[in-house]
């Protein structure tokens, strides 16, 4: 059951694919198990599930996830954004508005006002809204129940919560990248609903360049679609396919022009650390892209280190600049 709150979720597109239930959720088993006995738990006691932390990169299913557990719970959801509660007020009026049971979810829960985070402190320990009015002797403070709710917050940049916020969390989930098979499962599920056939080898050629991530998955099975369509093909053929990511210069790890540039910036320093000011202003991109899809990445295949005075690459990481000839002898920085 989804109350209507302006999201990415109202996007007709975003309703179709994500997955409804624990059934359809592939991948992420430990997580799924941990929730499956919690969620039982809260049914048995009548109780809300305590708040859960959902954090990892963008398009690993936290989105998702949280839409799970409402529909398996039959609880409403109430999805917002953390940029998106401005104020104290607004935040309130949220919680007002929940009935016992519900669901708040709230994304990039890092970019909370800290005003706005401290007032939730005590709406998330007892359930309800503290209000203090006024100043010096006339000060006046009231506490006002609210419905006893569970929050999902979800981050890509867990580090950045307060220890205070992090611990009245019950629940803290780190998301895992998918293996090749899960996303496998994740492309050949879909593709009926875009129209689309697609056997196993062509699934799984998709699956290797995804990155890990069921949302890049969906977005290179989208793009090939579109060049079978184009082609007037109803199933994608492996040549096909091979064209269309020559074309999108995405290389068989899923590594992007971005992402060797990203290396080739690290090789020219000689191994000296680089800090990430200095790779945002070479390569004029966006610092948030950089640090949440492209670092993480390229940290879990071990292309490159973070050390405390900033990015290294890695003998694997040069290896593959040499393997993919991206470096030509002495060249200079030439992007
Ligand atoms: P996040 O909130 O972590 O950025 P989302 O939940 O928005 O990620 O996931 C992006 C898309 O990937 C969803 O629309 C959904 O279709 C798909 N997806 C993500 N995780 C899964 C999963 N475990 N099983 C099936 N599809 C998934």
């Amino acid at each position: 059951m989804n109350k209507s709150h302006p999201t990415k979720e109202n996007q007709p597109e975003d309703i179709v694919f994500r997955p409804k239930n624990f059934e359809e959720y592939i991948g992420q088993n430990t997580i799924v198990s941990n929730l499956k006995i919690s969620m039982e738990a809260s049914i048995q006691r009548k109780q809300p599930i305590e708040h859960i932390l959902l954090f990892g990169p963008p398009g690993l299913g936290k989105t998702s996830l949280a839409s799970v557990i409402a529909n398996e719970l039959n609880s409403n959801i109430i999805r917002t954004t953390a940029t998106s509660i401005k104020r104290i007020i607004d935040l309130f009026s949220i919680i007002m508005s929940l009935d016992t049971m519900d669901i708040l979810f709230i994304d990039e829960v890092h970019r909370l006002d800290k005003r706005v985070e401290e007032a939730l402190y005590s709406v998330m320990e007892d359930y309800s809204i503290q209000i203090v009015r006024g100043s010096g002797k006339n000060i006046k403070a009231m506490t006002i129940p609210c419905n006893p709710f569970t929050l999902i917050g979800a981050t890509t940049r867990a580090g950045l919560l307060s220890k205070p916020f992090r611990d009245r969390f019950g629940h803290s989930f780190a998301f895992e990248y998918y293996h090749i098979d899960e996303l496998i499962t994740v492309i050949r599920r879909l593709a009926p609903k875009l129209d689309i056939q697609i056997e196993e080898p062509e699934a799984e050629e998709i699956a290797k360049r995804s990155r890990g991530t069921p949302r890049i998955a969906i977005h290179l099975l989208k793009r090939v679609s579109d060049f079978s369509l184009v082609k007037k093909q109803k199933t994608i053929s492996m040549k096909i396919l091979l064209d269309a990511f020559d074309t999108l210069k995405i290389d068989q790890i899923g590594l992007s022009e971005l992402d060797r540039k990203y290396l080739k910036i690290l090789f020219l320093k000689s191994g000296r650390p680089i800090g990430i000011d200095t790779i945002c202003a070479i390569l004029s991109d966006d610092r948030t892209t950089l640090e949440e899809v492209t670092e993480p990445y390229l940290l879990s295949i071990n292309f490159i280190e973070k050390t405390n005075r900033g990015r290294v690459i890695t003998r694997e990481g040069l290896h593959y600049l040499k393997e993919k000839q991206v470096l030509v002898n002495n060249e200079e920085l030439l992007f």
